[in-house]
């Protein structure tokens, strides 16, 4: 059986895949490989990214592997941090350290439009490379509401709703999110 490998060490995206790939049989990189998952994230957009994080791995007959690279892109701040969101406030910075960061860039704008982005990168036993590319549109609150979610989560409102995504169920932000969309639309290439 085809097994699709997350190249990611991040526990809660892999759970966020998990959830909506339940068809296929997921697997975290560590468990397979025994070592963590590491990549030099050096491209100048999310899909050079997601592409550095799996180019690299050894092709296997049975195995697929699936990497993402997402961010927030804030329109007030032209976009940023956009490829940078991990790191906007710095190397290992709690979800409040980054909400926060955010927060004070944009004080006193009126323009709090912002857009989640996700793009997954796909690698076949064959070598082949596809990406696709998920979209969440929405509004920054003026403080953080609800602490589910991780990063942005907790000042985002995507568009048609009250709540962030931080005060939302799993299952409401997977129906909705940059990360579902592209996921949805992966596993329609996986299940090929
Ligand atoms: P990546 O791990 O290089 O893709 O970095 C993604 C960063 O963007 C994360 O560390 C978060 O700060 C932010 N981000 C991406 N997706 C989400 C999300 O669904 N909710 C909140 N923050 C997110």
């Amino acid at each position: 059986m085809m097994r699709v490998v997350v190249a990611s060490g991040n526990a809660h995206k892999v759970t966020e895949i998990q959830s909506i790939l339940g068809d296929l049989q997921v697997c975290r990189f560590d468990d397979v490989f025994g070592y963590p998952h590491d990549a030099v994230e050096d491209g100048l957009t999310f899909e050079a990214n997601a592409i550095k994080k799996i180019d690299f791995l050894p092709l296997l007959p049975d195995t697929i592997y699936l990497s993402d690279d997402s961010g927030i892109e804030v329109d007030a701040l032209n976009g940023a941090p956009g490829i940078y969101s991990a790191r906007y406030a710095g190397e290992g910075a709690t979800s409040t350290q980054m909400c926060t960061k955010i927060l004070s860039a944009i004080a006193g704008e009126p323009n709090r439009q912002a857009q989640f982005r996700c793009v997954i990168a796909l690698r076949f036993p064959d070598g082949r490379i596809e990406t696709i590319d998920g979209v969440v549109a929405g509004v920054l609150d003026h403080e953080m509401r609800g602490g589910d979610g991780f990063g942005y989560d907790p000042i985002f409102i995507p568009d048609g709703y009250t709540q962030t995504f931080g005060e939302m169920s799993a299952k409401l932000k997977n129906e909705l999110s940059h990360r579902g969309r592209a996921l949805r639309l992966a596993a329609q290439k996986l299940l090929l």
